[in-house]
């Protein structure tokens, strides 16, 4: 069989590239995609059967372009004085961090990230021709802001990203670093907010940037915190000016009536998933001194997971903890791995698997030394 490229005009930058995606494995405890582990509970599941039932009754019409009252109930969750017109949604922060791309970046244009970081935002650079530029973080995994400033001043870049709290290390940006990143920005600013509903107490979101920051945007997603990412969808705080540029990109009818009265039923029963949220930062807290007592090293997590190293041999560990039923993610920096909080039951399994791991390896480091 012939590749693609050989038969297909495909675009030279897409030649030999996998599509992104983590191993969609069926191991027991699955800890590798940052996913809630608590599902919806069996009355917030019948309310969105209820809600689906009535969007279903009128499935012959286009959706609400505009989402209008998905984005209402969005604006009230966030607070901060925002209201409709500051907030945009699609189908995950994905979908709006593409649009955000496809308003702000292109050909020409360049976005400016900090790695370790989320690995699609190379791609979405890639897929709107835009130039993406990298200018990495310190060795504790926090952003040099005087390296972001040069950058800046370099590249005169067209969108900043920031992720905070970052994946896969876990780390917040200060909103002092980003108020200096948005003074000295002359195109956009996204701090892209995914996790923020597990941040620590005291780590204050970007969202109170926004009264006096119009070029800077916030985005959140319901596929996290709100146990919601099979049902895809994202969102985005900003001034009014920037969400207009996002009305003009987006396909239209771009997000489902199901989609959106699914969003609002999670949303109105928000008491119930945080109290799971609070489950899961105290798991993390745990899961973060155990690996610390263990010997392993653990940057500050304000997410729902945790980076975990370094090994020799990553892969190793990654498979052998896989021989053990226990799926974790291979990414980051040569050696980390990082683990998704999960039940207690579930970060039980983990850490025995973890040392069993751990005492074979030791066992064959010695043999070795013989
Ligand atoms: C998980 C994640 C998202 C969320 O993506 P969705 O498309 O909303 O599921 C966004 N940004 C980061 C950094 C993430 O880790």
């Amino acid at each position: 069989m012939r590749a693609a490229d050989q038969v297909l005009p495909l675009r030279p930058e897409l030649k030999d590239v996998q599509p992104y995606g983590a191993p969609q494995l069926d191991v027991p405890v699955r800890l590798n995609v940052n996913e809630n582990p608590y599902p919806p509970s069996r009355q917030v599941a019948r309310a969105i059967s209820e809600a689906t039932f009535t969007a279903a009754g009128s499935l012959n019409r286009y959706p609400d372009r505009d989402a209008l009252g998905l984005r209402t109930d969005l604006a009230a969750y966030l607070g901060h004085g925002l209201s409709t017109e500051h907030v945009w949604a699609a189908n995950g922060s994905n979908e709006v961090m593409q649009q955000v791309l496809h308003a702000f970046g292109g050909p020409g244009r360049s976005m400016l990230t900090f790695g370790p970081t989320y690995s699609m935002y190379s791609e979405y650079a890639r897929t709107t021709v835009t130039h993406y530029v990298d200018v990495g973080r310190k060795a504790d995994f926090t952003v040099d802001i005087d390296a972001a400033l040069a950058a800046i001043d370099q590249h005169q870049p067209g969108i900043v990203v920031v992720a905070s709290p970052n994946n896969p290390t876990g780390t917040a940006v200060g909103l002092q670093t980003i108020q200096m990143i948005c003074d000295a920005a002359p195109g956009i600013v996204v701090v892209d907010e995914a996790y923020a509903e597990f941040r620590r107490a005291g780590t204050p979101s970007a969202l109170s940037l926004l009264a006096d920051c119009h070029h800077l945007a916030v985005t959140r997603t319901m596929s996290k915190a709100f146990a919601l990412a099979g049902a895809r969808v994202g969102y985005l705080a900003a001034s009014a000016e920037f969400v207009d540029a996002l009305r003009v990109v987006r396909l239209p009818y771009h997000l489902s009536s199901v989609t959106q009265a699914v969003a609002r039923v999670a949303l109105a029963y928000r008491d119930e998933m945080m109290s799971r949220v609070d489950k899961l930062r105290s798991e993390r807290d745990k899961t973060t001194e155990w690996l610390r007592e263990s010997g392993l090293h653990v940057p500050d997590s304000d997410a729902n997971f945790v980076l975990f190293g370094v090994f020799a041999d990553r892969h190793l560990v990654w498979q052998h903890l896989l021989d053990r039923g226990v799926l974790v993610r291979e990414t980051g920096p040569d050696g980390w791995l990082r683990v998704s909080i999960g039940t207690p039951q579930e970060m039980m399994v983990f850490r025995d698997a973890l040392v069993d791991v751990l005492q074979e390896e030791t066992a064959d480091a010695s043999y070795g030394e013989d």
